[in-house]
């Protein structure tokens, strides 16, 4: 089981559009001075992480008064894979696993994501939290995947960038946990956490 952003596609695509683009844009459509801006929005970012209106492209269309997705398309070109991560999904494919995409992403992004880089076409299944209206970092997400694929918690691997994500996988008991510590090719490695770590996915080629 795989993460999509931060883990085989490029965060560096959804930081530089959220944190740069989008308050920019909003201070242009809003009149806003950039700063305030960034400010405003920084806040609401914070207070909405992890829930599953954070990942929702409608809520913030409308909260913003923008586009969201016509954003992504126009920023498009930015879209791609992390080092490794296509090469170690064709080498997915030439073992007889069962590979599935489990992501928080919305799935119009999902779609606009996928006209760029194919990635859809590396997997058996993918299952998106919008489908099941609750994101990864809470246990009912877990209950409703394990409903749709019938998994076992302890030979399944999952792989995530994101610690919370993490946290609730292993609440539910997932006990291969891998951590990517790399997730956005523009800025430094994080701190490695309570998991495996591994830069990013291309990594397990070597090993
Ligand atoms: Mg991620």
């Amino acid at each position: 089981m795989l993460d999509m952003d931060g883990t085989i596609l490029d965060l560096a695509f959804d930081n530089f559009l959220w944190l740069h683009h989008v308050p920019e844009r909003y201070a242009e459509e809003h009149g806003v001075d950039p700063e305030e801006a960034r400010k405003r929005l920084y806040a609401k970012f914070e207070e909405m992480m992890g829930q599953l209106q954070w990942y929702c492209l409608d809520h913030w269309s409308d909260f913003l008064k923008l586009d969201v997705a016509e954003i992504h398309r126009d920023l498009n070109e930015r879209i791609g894979y992390l080092p490794g991560a296509e090469e170690f999904l064709k080498t997915l494919a030439e073992h007889e696993l069962r590979v599935i995409m489990v992501t928080n992403s919305h799935l119009e992004v999902l779609d606009i994501k996928d006209e760029v880089t194919g990635v859809k076409a590396h997997f058996d299944h993918i299952y998106s939290s919008h489908s099941f209206g609750q994101p990864k970092e809470r246990q009912e997400f877990w209950h409703a995947l394990r409903e749709a694929e019938d998994f076992d918690p302890a030979t399944t691997l999952f792989v995530d960038d994101t610690h919370r994500v993490l946290d609730s996988a292993k609440d539910y008991g997932v006990e291969m946990l891998l951590e990517v510590s790399h997730p956005d090719t523009s800025a430094e490695p994080r701190e490695s956490g309570n998991y495996v770590t591994i830069r990013r996915l291309g990594e397990m080629l070597d090993r």
